[in-house]
């Protein structure tokens, strides 16, 4: 690969990005990056119905808190000249053609072919039409559609993941690239797209897959070479279940209210699906060292969002204070405590959500467990606890003495102080915990 590979991620602007298509901009990203090339942030707004502002914006401000930045900015919209003129392109060469079946009608033909045991592929009736009868259908119906007409041999392209692939343009119906509304669709646009700004590999998901093989001969009709096809398998749940009706949830401005980290999510979306293992990764450097579309395998890919969730915990763990400090002071930790409450804490988050908990529990004393084994236990204890504030020596000589007292050592001594303390079974190292106690809620 050289500089002259470009890449883009063409979303339609009528939702925000969920991990579904945050993988076809990571994987389109990372091989723009790995050659030095270009990566194209393309907004397919050519239905201007189901387009909103709303979403571009949105999109944006998903691909830039992931840290997946764009060269420059295409949009459809603004390009219908273009589509145009391809369109009279296909016209002259005798290969567009215009269709006026309303969709009942297609409907119809589709349920009687597959009666009938074939394919449902469009019959191109519309072929057989004389001009008198167009005019006729289009003085009674309106415009038709127009329809590519495919060159009946096999498409044929090596796919980046897909490895060869061979479709027999037969079938396969004739694409609709203009509606009778005159709407230019997303097919015809991003061949002109793809082929006038040089895209030179187009990673998509395998629902794509017909659609290549569609533009393959509109570009070819069109004179022009293709780019290089990558087709990744589609996400599941975590039990190979399908994720399409659940992906609306999963977008990434809720993962990222919910407290998930850039990172988590690029490190599991980089390499998930690959023979390469997920490992957490904390700069986008390695994510691209590491990063080639060859080693994606086809089966679909099973996504368990849960996952995110522990590698946004360690990569905070990781950070330094500096890295958080607005967080901390937020949650309402005093300047003074703040380096020994991240150093105490941060190997007990998953995210940063979680901050507030525990201050609070510093703050105001957790309720308190005690067993009823530990019921005379825990006075006892708490009568030799020294005043506060505490230091970072006061666990060492406070268990020790509690010891001496009691005769209770190990687990028996040491769980059921912390349970009085944090009111929780496990949780930070109790000597560094300490000094950030303000109340002991057990001690009365
Ligand atoms: N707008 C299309 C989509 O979101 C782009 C597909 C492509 O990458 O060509 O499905």
């Amino acid at each position: 690969m050289s500089a002259d590979v470009v890449t883009r991620f063409a979303p339609s602007p009528t939702g925000y990005i969920h991990v579904g298509n945050l993988r076809t901009a990571l994987m389109n990203y990372l091989i723009a990056r790995k050659a030095g090339g270009t990566f194209i942030l393309r907004i397919d707004d050519t239905d201007p119905e189901r387009s909103k502002e709303e979403y571009v914006d949105g999109i944006k401000q998903d691909l830039e808190w992931l840290g997946l930045h764009w060269d420059r900015v295409e949009r459809q919209s603004g390009r219908l000249e273009r589509y145009h003129a391809a369109a009279d392109e296909l016209r002259e060469k005798g290969r567009f053609y215009e269709a006026f079946e309303t969709p009942v009608e297609l409907d119809l033909k589709r349920k009687k072919q597959l009666n009938m045991g074939k394919p449902p592929v469009y019959d191109r009736a519309a072929l057989g039409l004389s001009e008198d009868e167009k005019t006729a259908l289009r003085a009674e119906r309106g415009d038709g559609v127009w329809r590519f007409k495919l060159d009946h041999a096999r498409i044929e392209w090596n796919d980046g993941i897909l490895d060869e692939i061979s479709i027999d343009a037969a079938s396969v119906s004739d694409p609709v690239l203009i509606r009778g509304d005159g709407q230019i669709l997303y097919t015809l646009a991003s061949v002109v797209d793809d082929t006038d700004m040089g895209v030179s590999h187009v990673v998509r998901g395998s629902d794509h897959v017909t659609n290549t093989a569609t533009q393959i001969q509109i570009m070819q009709a069109l004179g022009k070479t293709a780019p290089n096809f990558a087709h990744h398998s589609l996400l599941t749940g975590p039990q190979g279940e399908a994720l399409s009706k659940r992906l609306g949830t999963l977008a990434l401005r809720d993962l990222r209210a919910q407290g998930v980290q850039p990172f988590a999510l690029l490190s599991l979306m980089a390499r998930l699906g690959s023979s390469e293992p997920v490992e957490l990764r904390a700069d986008m450097e390695s994510l691209i060292d590491g990063f080639d579309i060859n080693q994606f395998g086809a089966a679909p890919t099973k996504f368990d969002v849960s996952d995110l969730f522990p590698m946004t915990g360690r990569y905070l763990a990781a950070l330094p204070l500096s890295a958080v400090a607005q967080d901390v002071a937020a949650v309402g930790v005093p300047d003074a405590l703040a380096a020994p409450f991240w150093e105490v804490i941060r190997e007990n988050i998953q995210t940063l959500k979680d901050l507030e908990g525990w201050w609070a529990m510093c703050r105001d004393g957790a309720e308190p467990i005690v067993e009823a084994d530990d019921a005379e236990f825990i006075p006892q204890a708490m009568a030799l606890l020294p005043d506060m504030p505490f230091t970072p020596d006061t666990w060492g000589t406070w268990t020790k003495a509690v010891k001496e007292a009691t005769g209770r050592k190990g687990r028996g001594l040491f769980r059921p102080l912390r349970l009085a303390l944090t009111g929780q079974e496990h949780g930070p190292e109790m000597a560094g915990l300490m000094p950030l106690l303000q109340v002991v809620k057990a001690k009365g």
